[in-house]
């Protein structure tokens, strides 16, 4: 039984909503403070992939179905490179049942619904920017932006990237995110046709010039998709001159379709481009009464589409060790919190950092190079490491286990 009676959040984003949802689940009051006046970009927003560990973790705070229920389960991951040689084509079925559990492409605010609902709008305070916090031996005070305080035994910071609970536990300096020389053009389009993206595939292709293009189709009529353009590139997307649609066809002009078709179907208003950031993983997640989940504590780049899945992950993992939280053992419960997850947060950090090196080869050898090695190492080595990062139950890593023993062969 918890000693914990109420926890303030701060960000309802997928870290934040999924800490309350767990929070709520083992019996512990919560509420949640948000910046923006409406939920944003979350419920408009882009599509992403969820792997087999998010739907093992949204299971053990009894999310996993709902979820699933809107998504697109993938059958296969496949890379490509700019001509459309097919360099690796990692079947999902095998994994999936090893590990049961799917890994699903879906629109953002699906998971954002299914959260809002799990933790309750009456719970969630919208225009609610946090600005900093007090702490005494009998809890810990929030401070916002329009004066107001709220008043918990834990403070949970799941601000995003630039978070402002992580600088204000850090006495007001953080150094900036870390840059990681590209930026992701994502949008969503309509787009009927299964001939030109059949449904269950991931497709993530490599080219010359930094150039990177992820898509999958989400339902009947739409397609997400992310172009992934390092700076070297930059001046062949030239959005001085061009609207962004315009931009990005020209930079794609020579790709295979269905490219071309996707980006000049998309409404130039649903192109966000978004430069990509992390940070080098450092400890300090928590400190007093205050902790950090999410991209607060671990941000990484989008190479493993694994940064919603780790706050998940994460914030389940808080959810139910603050659930069994000893009298005046705040502070240490938050420790032995960052103790169980920072080294595999780690660990997904560093190596999607290093994907994204890959695809800043710029020349057409070091690319051919590139594409070689994924034609040999892609379907057996570089598969296998994904595999035992994403479905690593180690217990001295996290509390998260595999719900089925590892069985079947190799997908
Ligand atoms: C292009 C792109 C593609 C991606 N694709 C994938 C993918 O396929 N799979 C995957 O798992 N991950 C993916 N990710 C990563 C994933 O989107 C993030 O890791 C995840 O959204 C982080 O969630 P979060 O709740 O920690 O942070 P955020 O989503 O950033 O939420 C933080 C919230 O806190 C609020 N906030 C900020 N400051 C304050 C304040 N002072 N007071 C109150 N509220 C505040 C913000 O408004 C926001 O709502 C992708 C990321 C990008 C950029």
């Amino acid at each position: 039984m918890t000693t914990i009676r109420k926890a303030l959040v701060i960000g309802a984003g997928i870290g934040g909503l999924t800490t309350a949802a767990g929070l709520l689940r083992q019996g512990i009051d919560c509420e949640v403070f948000e910046a923006r006046p409406t939920p944003g970009r979350l419920l408009t927003g882009g599509g992403f992939m969820l792997w087999h560990n998010a739907f093992l973790a949204l299971r053990r705070i009894g999310l996993d179905e709902a979820v699933a229920a809107d998504a697109v389960r993938m059958r296969f991951h496949e890379f490509r490179s700019d001509s459309g040689w097919r360099l690796a084509r990692w079947r999902l079925d095998g994994p999936t049942a090893r590990a049961g559990a799917p890994a699903c492409a879906l629109r953002r605010s699906t998971l954002h619904t299914v959260l809002t609902e799990a933790v309750g709008e009456h719970r969630i305070h919208l225009s609610r920017r946090f600005t900093g916090h007090t702490e005494d031996a009998d809890g810990v005070t929030a401070h916002f932006e329009d004066g107001s305080t709220a008043r918990g035994d834990v403070l949970i910071g799941a601000d995003g990237l630039r978070s402002t609970v992580r600088t204000t536990m850090r006495n007001g300096f953080e150094p900036p995110p870390r840059y990681a020389g590209y930026t992701a053009w994502q949008a969503i389009t309509q787009l009927p046709g299964e001939s030109l993206v059949p449904t269950g595939t991931f497709f993530n292709l490599w080219g010359k010039g930094g150039l990177r293009f992820l898509y999958c189709r989400l339902n009947e009529h739409e397609v997400y998709w992310d172009a992934i353009t390092s700076d070297r590139a930059g001046g062949r997307i030239d959005t001085l001159r061009l609207p962004r649609g315009a931009a990005l066809a020209a930079a794609y002009r020579d790709w295979p379709d269905p490219i071309r078709r996707i980006i000049s179907s998309t409404d130039e208003q649903a192109i966000l481009p978004v430069p990509i950031h992390d940070r080098p993983p450092t400890g300090g997640w928590s400190k007093g009464r205050a902790v950090l989940v999410g991209d607060a504590a671990h941000p990484m780049t989008l190479n493993l589409s694994q940064g919603a899945g780790q706050a998940i992950e994460s914030g389940v993992v808080l959810a139910d060790m603050l659930g069994r939280c000893e009298p005046g053992a705040v502070p240490a419960t938050l420790r032995a919190f960052e103790s169980a997850r920072r080294a595999r947060a780690a660990d997904m950090v560093t190596t999607s950092w290093r994907i994204g090196t890959l695809g800043l080869a710029h020349n057409g050898p070091l690319c051919r190079l590139r594409d070689v090695m994924m034609f040999t190492f892609f379907d057996s080595v570089a598969r296998n490491q994904s595999y035992s990062l994403m479905l690593d139950d180690r217990l001295e890593r996290t509390p998260l286990r595999i719900a089925e023993p590892l069985g079947h062969e190799a997908g």
